[in-house]
């Protein structure tokens, strides 16, 4: 079948529910993953055709798409950082926002350039953790998880990406009791978290390819008790930062004055809190005392 007529089948089965916009991304994005051909392929050979093995790949891609399936579940791969990241059901697909934090980190400490010790708690596919490690030469990296299948992910993209971080198995709502014999006694620099922090109440204002597809450990919290990772990765960030350190987090954008609240009561002084691409309160950053 000829390429620019899958093209219009796409568009057919697939701007109800993406828009036309999207959907010419996916299809672009989906000709490149699995044929290797650019976007200006239809433009320079009209006429392309794909044999039956290709048109297999893609229009089993299609139906996965009519069930909402993430882009990034289909081809395996999230762009982060500048790096292809795997992804699976195991892990939550990095976010914009989340790159928006790494860098400020990034532009924080790029000038120190010595050898700090950073952790990032939830530390899922590894993004975070792995495109700190890549930017920053001279650091030690470390990244916990409570899941053993996202650290699965997370080891392999250290391996594929050619990084160094130690990764942890660790739960952060019991890392009190756990330290000693979970290698983190130490003491780091730069703390960062993007922990769970989406209400139950909050599910209504989320697409369903999120809610079907995408880990709820690495989402939810309960309505009544909405910062319970951040009171526990502040309280551990309290005991394990050096003096001046620095802890990073992704935050509810509802809940920014809430969160700012714990790190005022806990060790920390100068606490900023900053907006995301979107406008909405995303990220904190307090400085050890
Ligand atoms: N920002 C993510 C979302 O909108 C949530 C990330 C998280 O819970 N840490 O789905």
């Amino acid at each position: 079948m000829l390429l620019r007529e899958i093209k219009n089948i796409f568009h057919l089965e697939l701007d109800a529910i993406y828009g036309k916009d999207e959907v010419n991304s996916f299809f672009y994005l989906l000709i490149e993953h699995y044929f290797n051909l650019e976007r200006f392929v239809l433009v320079m050979q009209p006429e392309l055709n794909l044999d039956k093995e290709q048109e297999t790949a893609i229009f089993g891609a299609l139906s996965e798409l009519k069930l909402e399936k993430p882009i990034q579940h289909i081809t395996g791969t999230a762009h982060f950082m500048d790096l292809d990241f795997k992804v699976n059901k195991h892990v939550l697909i990095p976010r914009p926002e989340t790159e928006e934090l790494v860098r400020w980190i990034l532009d924080d400490v790029k000038e120190l350039n010595q050898s700090l010790t950073i952790l990032d708690m939830g530390t899922g596919s590894g993004c975070i953790s792995i495109s700190l490690d890549k930017n920053l030469i001279e650091a030690d990296v470390f990244g916990l998880d409570i899941s053993v299948d996202a650290l699965a992910v997370a080891k392999e993209n250290n391996k594929l990406l050619h990084a160094d971080v130690t990764f942890l198995l660790a739960d952060i709502l019991s890392l009190d009791k756990e330290t000693s014999a979970k290698g983190l006694e130490r003491k780091f620099d730069v703390i960062i978290s993007n922990p769970p922090y989406v209400r139950e109440l909050e599910k209504a204002e989320m697409q369903n390819n999120v809610i079907n597809h995408e880990p709820s450990l690495a989402l939810f919290v309960p309505n009544e008790d909405p910062l319970k990772f951040y009171k526990a990765v502040v309280n551990f960030a309290a005991k394990h930062l050096n003096e001046n350190g620095c802890l990073y987090l992704e935050i509810n954008q509802y809940l920014g004055e809430e969160t700012k609240q714990i790190l005022k009561e806990s060790k920390f002084k100068t606490i900023s809190l900053r907006k995301d691409m979107f406008g909405n309160n995303r990220m904190i950053k307090g400085v050890r005392e």
